[in-house]
Protein backbone atom coordinates (compact mmCIF):
# COMPACT_ATOMS: atom_id res chain seq x y z
CA UNK A 1 0.00 0.00 0.00
CA UNK A 2 1.08 3.57 -0.60
CA UNK A 3 2.61 5.57 2.11
CA UNK A 4 -0.03 8.72 2.24
CA UNK A 5 1.81 12.28 2.82
CA UNK A 6 0.31 15.47 3.92
CA UNK A 7 0.91 18.57 1.98
CA UNK A 8 -0.20 22.22 3.70
CA UNK A 9 1.06 25.82 3.07
CA UNK A 10 0.12 28.73 3.87
CA UNK A 11 -0.69 31.79 1.29
CA UNK A 12 2.87 33.09 1.53
CA UNK A 13 4.50 29.86 1.80
CA UNK A 14 2.50 28.07 -1.27
CA UNK A 15 4.88 29.43 -3.91
CA UNK A 16 7.75 27.59 -1.60
CA UNK A 17 5.64 24.54 -1.40
CA UNK A 18 5.17 24.54 -5.10
CA UNK A 19 8.83 24.94 -6.21
CA UNK A 20 9.42 21.79 -3.12
CA UNK A 21 7.11 20.12 -4.95
CA UNK A 22 8.51 20.53 -8.59
CA UNK A 23 11.79 19.35 -7.02
CA UNK A 24 10.44 16.60 -5.49
CA UNK A 25 8.04 15.30 -7.79
CA UNK A 26 8.97 11.94 -9.19
CA UNK A 27 9.71 10.58 -5.53
CA UNK A 28 6.40 12.33 -4.58
CA UNK A 29 4.58 10.57 -7.07
CA UNK A 30 5.21 7.15 -5.27
CA UNK A 31 2.89 8.10 -2.36
CA UNK A 32 -0.87 9.37 -1.59
CA UNK A 33 -1.11 12.89 -1.73
CA UNK A 34 -3.57 14.81 0.50
CA UNK A 35 -3.66 18.78 1.01
CA UNK A 36 -5.77 21.48 2.13
CA UNK A 37 -7.68 23.34 -0.55
CA UNK A 38 -5.66 25.91 -2.33
CA UNK A 39 -2.41 24.16 -1.45
CA UNK A 40 -3.90 21.11 -3.33
CA UNK A 41 -5.36 23.16 -5.99
CA UNK A 42 -1.56 24.35 -6.91
CA UNK A 43 -0.16 21.07 -6.37
CA UNK A 44 -2.62 19.61 -9.10
CA UNK A 45 -2.38 22.45 -11.47
CA UNK A 46 0.50 23.27 -11.63
CA UNK A 47 2.96 20.57 -10.82
CA UNK A 48 0.48 18.02 -12.58
CA UNK A 49 0.42 15.50 -9.41
CA UNK A 50 -2.80 13.69 -8.63
CA UNK A 51 -3.81 15.08 -4.65
CA UNK A 52 -6.80 14.31 -2.66
CA UNK A 53 -8.15 17.51 -1.14
CA UNK A 54 -9.67 19.00 1.64
CA UNK A 55 -11.46 22.00 3.09
CA UNK A 56 -9.43 24.91 2.94
CA UNK A 57 -7.33 25.59 6.45
CA UNK A 58 -9.54 28.22 7.72
CA UNK A 59 -12.61 25.89 6.82
CA UNK A 60 -11.45 23.12 8.93
CA UNK A 61 -9.20 21.21 6.21
CA UNK A 62 -6.39 21.27 9.22
CA UNK A 63 -8.83 19.24 11.27
CA UNK A 64 -9.69 16.79 8.48
CA UNK A 65 -6.00 16.16 8.22
CA UNK A 66 -5.68 15.73 11.62
CA UNK A 67 -8.33 13.24 11.79
CA UNK A 68 -6.29 11.22 9.35
CA UNK A 69 -3.23 11.41 11.12
CA UNK A 70 -5.02 10.46 14.44
CA UNK A 71 -6.09 7.38 12.12
CA UNK A 72 -2.86 6.24 11.62
CA UNK A 73 -3.28 7.12 7.92
CA UNK A 74 -0.45 9.72 7.03
CA UNK A 75 3.26 8.48 7.06
CA UNK A 76 4.04 12.49 6.78
CA UNK A 77 3.36 15.79 6.91
CA UNK A 78 4.89 18.85 4.98
CA UNK A 79 3.22 21.62 6.72
CA UNK A 80 5.13 25.18 5.25
CA UNK A 81 3.82 27.36 8.22
CA UNK A 82 3.97 31.08 7.51
CA UNK A 83 6.02 32.25 10.85
CA UNK A 84 5.38 36.30 10.49
CA UNK A 85 1.75 36.04 9.79
CA UNK A 86 -0.84 35.34 11.87
CA UNK A 87 -3.27 32.88 11.13
CA UNK A 88 -7.08 33.43 11.59
CA UNK A 89 -7.34 29.69 12.35
CA UNK A 90 -4.05 29.75 14.84
CA UNK A 91 -5.88 26.90 17.31
CA UNK A 92 -6.50 24.64 14.17
CA UNK A 93 -2.99 24.98 13.21
CA UNK A 94 -1.65 23.88 16.87
CA UNK A 95 -3.89 21.02 17.13
CA UNK A 96 -2.56 19.87 13.89
CA UNK A 97 1.47 19.87 15.13
CA UNK A 98 0.00 18.26 18.59
CA UNK A 99 -1.48 15.40 16.72
CA UNK A 100 1.51 14.76 15.00
CA UNK A 101 3.39 14.55 18.09
CA UNK A 102 1.09 12.52 20.01
CA UNK A 103 1.17 9.97 16.77
CA UNK A 104 5.24 10.23 16.58
CA UNK A 105 4.46 11.38 12.46
CA UNK A 106 7.28 13.24 11.23
CA UNK A 107 6.49 16.58 10.44
CA UNK A 108 7.97 19.35 8.53
CA UNK A 109 7.48 22.78 8.89
CA UNK A 110 10.25 24.39 6.20
CA UNK A 111 11.43 23.07 2.95
CA UNK A 112 15.04 21.98 4.85
CA UNK A 113 13.19 19.32 7.10
CA UNK A 114 11.05 18.63 4.62
CA UNK A 115 13.68 17.30 2.19
CA UNK A 116 15.02 15.09 4.92
CA UNK A 117 11.80 13.69 6.00
CA UNK A 118 11.28 12.62 2.04
CA UNK A 119 14.49 10.92 2.30
CA UNK A 120 14.05 9.23 4.84
CA UNK A 121 10.18 7.94 3.85
CA UNK A 122 11.72 5.46 1.01
P1 LIG B 1 -5.17 26.25 2.01
O1 LIG B 1 -5.12 26.02 3.56
O2 LIG B 1 -4.25 25.26 1.38
O3 LIG B 1 -6.58 25.98 1.59
O4 LIG B 1 -4.77 27.67 1.76
C1 LIG B 1 -3.87 26.05 4.21
C2 LIG B 1 -3.97 26.70 5.54
O5 LIG B 1 -4.02 27.94 5.59
O6 LIG B 1 -3.97 26.00 6.57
Amino acid sequence: MKKTVALIAHDRKKEEMLTFVLDHKEQLRNYDLIATATTGKIVKEKAGLPITTYLSGPLGGDQQIGARIACQEVSAVIFLRDPLTAQPHEPDITALLRICDVHNIPVATNVATAGLVLQSLD
